[in-house]
């Protein structure tokens, strides 16, 4: 049961900013991950403050440099539908239409999917674990299956957002503001690793709020994709998954930026894969090497080895996709 707590629901950032600024306060987009949480007491909020009255947080438009700024606050349904992001950014679309549930993707937003809390039973379960401010990660001798494989240090959650790896290979970059103002970070550096703080997920400062993220204007010759495994057919979080965004002249690969998904912390960029990539025709042999220069750095805990190859299968086929 959700504990009793404050709703508001501010009309402008200015009065979000003066709503969020009492300590407790949480921010509520699509709450589909939000309210989850309250109800399990992952953490508590004395305030729930709603963005959902702040139209300029909403829609998809043209940015004046001829990429893509996308509100925070835009449904996970409107990103996977926009023609434009499925034209010049297919691996958005395809990320954002493999989120979970059409239910949850009518609710859900891009901003909600960035900043969503990590899925490890034992951070949401009755386990003060070290990222809930406790002395271990009881993954490490515990149930593991569905923990990383890479990044781990002190704490082994994997992330759990389909969009951000896709918005990494893109070149997103994330908008925030805050009561201190505006700033704007490269969409690798939004999340933060256990290495850097095991109790923080994103670099947002308290009070910060997500406004839009924006993508880079299309480079000729981008292909880009992404693609999940996960255990069933229904709504699920990956257990690995690649995003891939290549330049091609000609049949060479000019430039390529590869994040991974389902295997680490963070949305894990593969500059192993990336750098066999680069200035090469995607033949058999190529495409072998980037699958093992995918997993070379591998560490797996005791259950999860499996996704050692499942990691290389789901890279080695997406990039003999993204040729044909
Ligand atoms: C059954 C189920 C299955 C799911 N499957 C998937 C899946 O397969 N893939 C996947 O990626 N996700 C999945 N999710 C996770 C998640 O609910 C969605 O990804 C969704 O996008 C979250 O968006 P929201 O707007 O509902 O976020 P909310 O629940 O409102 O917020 C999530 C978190 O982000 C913070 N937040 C939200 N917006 C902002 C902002 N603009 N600025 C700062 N902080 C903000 C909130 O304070 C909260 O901590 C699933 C969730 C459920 C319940």
């Amino acid at each position: 049961m959700l504990s009793n707590c404050a709703y508001v629901r501010p009309r402008s950032l200015e009065e979000a900013f003066k709503q969020l600024s009492s300590e407790g306060s949480k921010v509520h987009a699509g709450g589909t991950d939000l309210l989850g949480c309250l109800r399990d007491h992952v953490f508590e909020a004395s305030k729930v403050v709603s963005l959902s009255s702040i139209k300029s947080l909403c829609g998809i438009k043209t940015s004046g440099h001829g990429g893509v700024r996308i509100g925070a606050l835009t449904t996970l349904r409107d990103v996977a539908g926009d023609s434009e992001i499925k034209k010049h950014y297919t691996a958005l679309a395809q990320a954002a239409s493999e989120v979970a549930s059409p239910q949850l993707r009518n609710q859900g937003t891009l901003g909600g999917n960035l900043c969503q809390k990590p899925r490890c039973w034992y951070y949401r379960g009755d386990f003060h674990c070290l990222r809930k401010g406790g002395e271990e990660c009881f993954a490490v001798a515990g149930e593991n299956a569905f923990h990383c494989i890479f990044g781990g240090e002190s704490c082994y959650i994997v992330h759990p957002s389909d969009t951000a790896p896709a918005l990494g290979a893109l070149g997103a970059q994330v908008h925030i503001r805050g009561p201190k103002g505006r700033r704007s970070v490269a969409l690798e550096n939004f999340h933060v690793p256990p290495s850097e703080d095991y109790t923080k997920e994103t670099c947002l400062q308290p009070g910060e709020i997500v406004t839009e993220i924006e993508l880079p204007p299309p480079v000729e010759g981008l292909r880009s994709s992404y693609r999940k495994v996960r255990a069933r057919q229904s709504w699920d979080f990956a257990l690995a998954g690649v995003a891939l965004a290549l330049v091609f002249k000609g049949d060479q690969v000019q430039k390529a930026r590869v994040f991974l998904s389902g295997v680490a912390p963070v949305p894990w960029r593969s500059k192993e894969v990336e750098e066999v990539l680069t200035g090469k025709r995607l033949d058999g042999a190529t495409v072998r090497k980037a699958g093992q220069a995918a997993v070379q750095k591998a560490k797996p805990l005791e259950q999860n080895a499996y996704k050692i190859p499942l990691l290389r299968g789901v890279i080695e086929e997406q990039i003999l996709a993204i040729v044909r």
